[in-house]
Parts: structure tokens; C-alpha cells; sequence
């Protein structure tokens, strides 16, 4: 076989190939349309990425929930190594004196108040859609006649700040935690959110 009779046959041969694959275009029913769709939004630019590029600031802050304590004096240690490494550190630690007053952080009901070995005496309150818990750790006790079912206001005394749970002897501050729910979970449920850009109204550090 010549060159050119190579030539002219191959050329033949990608001439079927086309045409069948025109011919598959035209007749066949939706799938190869479909599938050049596809091709073609996938070929489109991708959107801008938007949260990403720009830190986190919330528009709506929490109040400070330690009477005296300015949202600069601050410090961001969500994901501090806690129990040499074996957990991360989930909420904000905020210090203070003994009994400082622990005041409300947002308007809510309480869900529950409960004793627990790495909390000490805690509050958890929801927020009235229950889509937000705010934790309240490591206090000294509770407010007078506070009570799960109470509704409580942005600032309404809740307890005072202690060392109880694991904070430490004498390492007095308030672990406050924010975690995000469902309506139907309940107050030990949920996922855990920093709460630091929402109280300190600027980016977390990390
Ligand atoms: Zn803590």
C-alpha cells in the first residue's frame, strides 16, 4: 500500500468516525446532548470564592457574659491543646476574679443546669428558636432562684465566675461555649461553634 492510498484511507476512516458521531448527535435521544451540557457548564468559569477570602466577623455580637470584662481584653483559645493534646479547647476562657458576676449573653431559656466533672457548675441556655446554645462553665454557683425553664434576658445574673470542674484550683474563668443546633437536638447535642469572633467582635486569631 502507498503512502497515499494510506493516506486517503485514514482520512476515509476519520471521516465515518465523524460522521457516525453527528449521526449519534442528531438521533440518538437525549443522553450524548446531555452529556455535551454537561461538558459545557463544567467548562464555565468557577464562581468566586467569597467567605473564604475575608475573616469572620458576625454582625450580630453576643453581650460579654463576665460583668466587667472588655471584648478587647479578649484572647481567642478555641483549639488550645487541652489533657496534654488529648482534646482541643472548644469556647472562650474568660478571666476574672472570684464571683464575678456571670450575666446572659444573649436572650434564651434555661435548658439545663448540670454538674459535670470537666465543667463543674454549669448552665446551658438555649437561644427562644433554639438553633443556639450558650455554655456557661467552671462556676463558683448559680444565681438565686435560677431554674431550667427560665426565660432570661440579654444581662440577667445567671451565676458567678468560680474554679469548679477542671479549670483549676484558683484558676478562676468563665469557659463560655457556643454551639449551633437543630430545633429537635437536644442541649448536649449540637456542634460546636467559636464563640470568640461573636463576643470579641473581631476575627478569630487563627
Ligand atoms: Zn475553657
Amino acid at each position: 500500500m502507498s503512502l497515499r492510498a494510506l493516506g486517503i484511507g485514514v482520512a476515509v476512516a476519520l471521516a465515518l468516525v465523524f460522521g457516525l458521531w453527528v449521526g449519534a448527535l442528531l438521533f440518538l435521544p437525549d443522553a450524548p446532548r446531555a452529556a455535551l451540557a454537561e461538558t459545557a457548564k463544567l467548562a464555565a468559569p468557577a464562581p468566586q470564592p467569597a467567605a473564604s477570602a475575608s475573616p469572620f466577623v458576625p454582625t450580630v455580637l453576643l453581650a460579654m457574659p463576665v460583668e466587667g470584662v472588655a471584648r478587647a481584653a479578649l484572647s481567642d483559645n478555641w483549639g488550645d491543646p487541652r489533657d496534654n493534646g488529648l482534646r482541643q479547647h472548644h469556647g472562650t476562657d474568660i478571666m476574672a476574679p472570684a464571683m464575678t458576676a456571670v450575666r446572659a449573653a444573649a436572650p434564651g431559656i434555661i435548658a439545663k443546669l448540670w454538674n459535670s466533672a470537666a465543667g463543674g457548675t454549669t448552665i446551658y441556655e438555649r437561644s427562644p428558636q433554639r438553633r443556639w446554645i450558650y455554655y456557661y462553665a467552671h462556676l463558683a454557683g448559680y444565681a438565686p432562684g435560677l431554674h431550667e425553664g427560665q426565660q432570661v434576658r440579654t444581662g440577667d445574673l445567671l451565676g458567678y465566675v468560680g474554679d469548679t470542674g477542671n479549670a483549676g484550683a484558683g484558676n478562676y474563668h468563665l469557659h463560655f461555649g457556643l454551639t449551633r443546633t437543630t430545633p429537635e437536638q437536644g442541649w448536649w447535642q449540637g456542634t460546636d461553634v467559636d464563640p470568640f469572633p461573636y463576643l470579641a467582635g473581631r476575627p478569630a486569631d487563627r
